[in-house]
Formats: C-alpha cells, structure tokens, sequence
C-alpha cells in the first residue's frame, strides 16, 4: 500500500522530470534562435567546444604518462598522422578534434589551455557587444535553487512543497478559493460604528476586524517562530471566519508550508472512511490507500484549517477520533485552525467537555463581530451590477469575509 507521502513522491518525481525536461527544451530553443540571429556565436560555440576537447585531451596524456612512464614505449602510438581527426562520440564535425601529439605534454597543456581562454574571452567580448545573456546556454530552471530537482544537498527545496500544493485538488474535497488573499480582504464590508446591545464592547466591527487580520499577518509571517500557533475563530456564519482562515492558508502555500483546508463534516467523513477501511477484512486496496492518505495528511501537514466545526450531530466514534487528530498535532507541534459558528462553551455542551477544554488550553480564541457582511456584499454586487476583482472573492461559496 502506498501513502500519501508515497503517491505524492511518485507525482513530484514526474513533474520534476518533466520540468527538467521542459528547463532543457527552453534552452535548446533559445540557442537555436540565438544561433540563427548570430551565426557568428554558434561558430564560437563550436571552437570552444573543440578547444576544450583538446584540453581535455592535453590533460589525460599528462596524467598517462604519470601513471603508467612506459606506456609510450610498451604501447607505441598508431600510427596516426599528427592532423589525423578521430571521433568521441560521434562522427559529427562538433565532436572531432586534432590529436595533438606534442612531445612537450606541459606545454602542450598549456598552450591548449590558452587557446580555450582566448577562444572564450573572444566569445565573452561577442556576448557584451551583442547584449546576449551570459547565461544563454543554462537550463532555463523553473527553480534556480535546486535547478528542478526539488532537493538543495539533503534538505528538500521549498518550492517541492508548493509544488505539492498543485496536486491538492487531486486528494482534497474541499479546495480553497484562491481569491482568499490579505490583498483582497475589505475591512469597508465591516461596520464602523459600535454595536450596541448585549455585546457591546466599544470597539466597532471593522476595528475588531482589522486587529485581527494584523494578527493573521503577524501569524504568517512569523509562523516558524510561534508557539502557540493554534487558533480558534468563533462567530456567526457570514462573518469572514473562513476568509480570513483561508488567506492565512494561501499565503503559508506561497511560502511553501504544507496546508490542509477542510470542512468539518468531510473531515468527519474521512476520518470514519478511514477508520471503516482499516479495520474491514475485505478492504478496497485503492479506497484503503485514498484513505490512510488523507489520514496521514491531517496528521503530518503544516497547517491544518478546519471549517465549520459544531454543525453535525458527532457520535463518541467521530468525536474520539477528532480529539486524536487534535491531540497528535498539538504533540507535534503543528498548527491547527478552526472555525466554528459556535463558541468554545457551546462546544462544551453540544459535544464534550474534552474538545472544548483541548481548543480552551491550546488555542488562541478570535470572536468575530456579530455582523452579516454577505447582505452587504449582496447589496454592494446590486448597486454595481458587475463583479470585478476585489468583488468577487466575496461572492464565492465560501461568501466571506
Ligand atoms: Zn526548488
């Protein structure tokens, strides 16, 4: 059976393959064009590529005759004409040179070397006349850091864990907008003035807000440096919870963290598929596979996003596997956000004590202001009768913030 971190491996291999591939392919094609529009430099190309085969060659007969001083005597030369071409690898012309068959190894080196250096600082001097990238004949890498093959020396590269973002859809039921971004939050949505009324604080709506999107981005841009980086948004529905969950999960993407956003009823649905397919005697090898990957997903990823926690009925089976996911992650050290129309005492009287007392200790509590933005958005999409691009992200499913 192969996990997620096995599948995943198997994807990321491929793409990087053909990232290589299309990196090599870019630059066959540069130089071609390159080659076309300056003859010259694909003459210089072709001298280099000789001068250095002779060097090359200059070079092994020194460390022969180093290595084996008889080799001469014991194995006389063929009798090869000085000029004679021979061929390396192939029989094209870029591939042959002048055996040269100076009895003087030392200068012989060192004439084959100058000739190299002059031959590129003739080509050097080419480039800057023309304004031609020096770079011309590199791969053209996606990733200059690891040069597309997704380590740097034995430490993954980040963009590996972008790169496994892009096959999250695949695996994941509930994608995230990809309009959820701190650039597209609109503080204007959120009332200004101070509700009155039971949970009066003094503080408006839209300054409740704005504190804690500056939270959200002190949290993302400090994120390896926090301790307590578990989070728990309470407020009704419509008031930018998932919003401002997701554009936390966006911009930890961006910075190549692994992120798992889910709602809570599919996270209840994948952890009871989970549990069904381990422990039946006849399980699907490709539903078990689907699951367990999942599975380790919540339980190993970077940050997890749950939404909507508190909207179904949980029986002890759910709710014990619930507190094991919160409880590995809180032992491992990784980041967990809820969101729940709840708060962390209804918690406590609609499901348990344990849950609430878990999200009580370890998690930093954010109340959003009781205040419906969606029929705002409504009104605001009516009076403009378009949608442009700081609308619509308030439009999506998710309807926030
Ligand atoms: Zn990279």
């Amino acid at each position: 059976m192969i996990s997620l971190s096995g599948k995943l491996n198997r994807d990321l291999e491929r793409l990087y393959d053909r990232r290589r591939q299309e990196a090599y392919q870019r630059r066959d094609d540069r130089v071609r064009a390159l080659y076309d529009a300056f003859p010259e430099l694909k003459e210089f190309d072709r001298e280099i590529r000789l001068l250095g085969l002779e060097r090359l060659q200059a070079d092994c007969r020194v460390y022969e005759n180093i290595t084996n001083p008889q080799h001469d005597r014991e194995q006389p030369s063929p009798s090869t004409p000085d000029d004679e071409r021979i061929s390396l690898m192939d029989d094209s012309p870029e591939r042959t040179f002048f055996r040269n068959t100076d009895p003087d190894k030392t200068e012989a080196q060192q004439k084959s070397e100058q000739a190299f250096h002059e031959a590129v600082a003739r080509r050097d001097a080419f480039l800057r006349r023309h304004r031609i990238d020096p770079l011309y004949l590199e791969p053209d890498y996606m990733c200059a850091v690891c040069q597309d093959t997704g380590r740097v020396g034995n430490r993954w590269c980040a963009c590996r864990n972008v790169a496994i973002q892009s096959f999250i859809p695949q695996y994941f039921p509930d994608p995230m907008s990809r309009y959820a971004l701190f650039s597209n939050f609109n503080l204007n949505l959120f009332d200004a003035h101070v509700l009155s009324g039971k949970k009066d604080t003094g503080i408006s709506p839209r300054e409740i807000m704005s504190g804690y999107v500056n939270m959200a981005t002190t949290y993302v841009s400090n994120f390896e440096r926090l301790q307590d980086r578990n989070l728990f948004f309470s407020g009704a529905p419509g008031t930018g919870k998932t919003f401002l969950m997701q554009c936390i999960g966006n911009r930890l993407m961006e910075d190549g963290k692994t992120v798992m956003y889910v709602s809570s009823p599919t996270l209840f649905d994948m952890m009871a598929r989970y549990k069904r397919q381990q422990l039946s005697f006849r399980a699907d090898p490709e539903q078990l596979e689907e699951a367990t990957m999942l599975y380790d997903a919540l339980l190993s990823w970077d940050l997890l996003l749950i939404d909507d926690l508190g909207t179904e009925p949980l029986t002890q089976e759910s709710f014990a596997q619930l507190l094991t996911v919160l409880d590995t992650r809180q032992n491992k050290h990784l980041a967990t956000i809820i969101a729940s129309n709840l708060t962390v005492r209804d918690l406590s009287r609609k499901y348990d004590q344990r849950i609430a007392s878990r999200i009580a200790g370890n998690y930093l509590t954010c109340n959003f202001p009781p205040d419906d933005i969606r029929l705002r958005i409504k009104n605001l999409i009516e009076k403009t009768g378009k949608l442009d691009s700081v609308d619509r992200p308030f439009t999506s499913q998710e309807g926030l913030p």
